[in-house]
């Protein structure tokens, strides 16, 4: 189920009191359309009715894509261990329940940027440890490419069916991801997920540390 709440947002700019509806819990099956304002980007945008001033809300969320059998929750990083702690928790009781969990995805992420990311990564069915080492490998070309990019956070994206990294460096750039690069990687690499351990937090850093191990 989702957790919407309806609280009055303080416009910064002009102080006029505006009525904005805040997910604490998104269930993606059930509320499609504000799974599609997570994945355009929208949902956390802010637009004060009276001056028109645009910011972007703050607040922690917990996304569920139960066709995909995948939790995200995004939360500052100093509460990463905690909802761990809780994912652990649902776990513990729905198996208790009979329910298994063994194949559920739990995932923390600590930004919007890549919250949106998780979400789309599962909607289109994909497996984002596959997308993490895919980027990892771009962004070395990239650096080799544009050495004085300096890239920043890197961010996949889909257009009509074609993959694109967006990276966020010095000077933004997409780059397009080879249509069979993901196909490629999950055959180099497949097996070798299989028998890993879940991991919570599946980033760059992590895609370092599986490529290295
Ligand atoms: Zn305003």
């Amino acid at each position: 189920m989702s957790m919407e709440q309806t609280v009055s947002v303080t416009c910064p700019a002009c102080q006029a009191e505006n009525a904005c509806t805040l997910w604490s819990s998104l269930n993606a099956d059930l509320d499609p359309a504000a799974k599609e304002r997570l994945l355009d980007g929208s949902l956390f945008e802010f637009t004060c009715e009276a001056c028109g001033h645009t910011a972007l809300l703050n607040y922690e969320m917990l996304y569920h894509d139960m066709r995909h059998r995948v939790m995200v929750s995004y939360c500052p990083p100093e509460r990463a261990e905690q909802r761990m702690a809780e994912f652990e928790e649902i776990r513990r009781q729905n198996e208790a329940a009979g329910v298994s969990m063994q194949d559920y995805r739990f995932r923390i992420v600590t930004s919007q940027n890549a919250l949106r990311e998780k979400a789309l990564i599962f909607d289109l069915g994909l497996d984002d440890r596959i997308v993490e080492i895919t980027k990892l490998y771009i962004l070395v070309q990239v650096d080799r490419d544009h050495p004085d990019c300096d890239i920043g956070d890197a961010f996949f994206m889909e257009h009509e069916g074609r993959y694109f990294f967006y990276i966020d460096g010095e000077e933004n750039l997409t780059t397009s991801i080879p249509p069979n690069m993901y196909h490629m990687m999950e055959q180099e690499y497949g097996a070798q997920l299989a028998a890993q351990e879940e991991e919570y937090q599946i980033d760059l850093d992590w895609a370092g540390r599986f490529l290295l191990g």
